[in-house]
């Protein structure tokens, strides 16, 4: 199934929103906007709906066969490199899942991904619309990191992980002298709205994911909650630099449309919030 074009989404959708499972429904803030042209439309609404957690449903069955699974086939991320936030602010306003990467299979294995193609459906509930018409089982990323649970994701955030996975690395080499082995997410998928702000979370198509830990190669590992710190104090701690500096990367580079940390309010502080928005935002510093 493919949802229609951009175009074919209705008026009533504004924006979208951040946090899966990290921030409450009662006061999830609105991303700011980085394109000059983003506007959010603020209610007084408490509609909210609320799905499946993602634990029970976002996150797919853990898959150990790797004969089931796609193998990935490594190289050529020249593309992948550039970043595939959305640079393009006349789509800001635009709600609901990514469109469809005719291409998506093969640029998958060449950014070095094992996925299994996955299914989301497409669900109304009162003023919008959760779900996602292509979604896949992201198992290994180009830097062989392992995911506590298998990330269930629209290719266009399964594509934004792999080349995270590389800056994660990058950063971590430079850094902390060591690798990230593995991550700790929070989920991806929660099909509801905002209380304070008329708009859909990304997370209710799976285009979003909560970071909370990072385990390193040479067995550290790295938490948000205990090391990232206040926004109002400088970090004093390699960790805390780390996390940082890498959340600034994820925004700077291009790797997500939207980055959001304790900088941008007190619900993310013990994670980083990155998704594949139409619009950007930038709450990494
Ligand atoms: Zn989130």
């Amino acid at each position: 199934m493919r949802l229609g074009a951009r175009s074919d989404w209705p008026a009533w959708a504004t924006l979208l929103g951040i946090c899966a499972l990290g921030c409450g429904i009662s006061s999830e803030p609105a991303p700011r906007p980085a394109h000059p042209g983003s506007r959010i439309a603020a209610t007084d609404s408490d509609e909210s709906v609320t799905s499946p957690s993602a634990d029970t449903v976002a996150t797919p069955k853990q898959h150990r066969d790797p004969v089931a699974a796609t193998t990935a086939v490594p190289e050529q991320t020249s593309t992948l490199e550039k970043g595939l936030a959305n640079l393009n602010p006349d789509d800001d306003e635009v709600v609901g899942p990514p469109e469809v990467i005719a291409d998506c299979e093969p640029r998958l294995q060449a950014a070095g991904v094992t996925y299994r193609p996955a299914h989301l459906p497409i669900v109304r509930k009162q003023w919008f619309v959760c779900g996602s018409p292509q979604v896949v089982e992201y198992i290994e990323g180009p830097e062989h990191i392992r995911y506590r649970t298998h990330p269930l994701v629209t290719c266009q955030l399964a594509l934004a992980l792999a080349h995270f996975e590389r800056v994660l690395n990058r950063s971590a080499k430079e850094l902390l002298g060591a690798q990230v082995v593995s991550v700790t997410q929070g989920g991806t998928y929660s099909c509801r709205s905002m209380a304070r702000f008329r708009m859909v979370s990304e997370h209710s198509y799976a285009n979003a994911i909560d970071l909370y830990a990072f385990g390193l190669s040479d067995a550290r590992t790295l938490s948000v909650l205990e090391h990232f710190g206040a926004p109002k104090n400088a970090a004093t701690t390699p960790e805390g630099r780390f996390l940082r500096t890498l959340a600034q990367r994820l925004f700077d580079e291009n790797v997500f449309s939207v980055v959001v940390t304790r900088f941008f309010d007190e619900l993310h502080r013990d994670h980083i919030h990155v998704d594949m928005a139409h619009y950007r935002t930038d709450g990494s510093r």
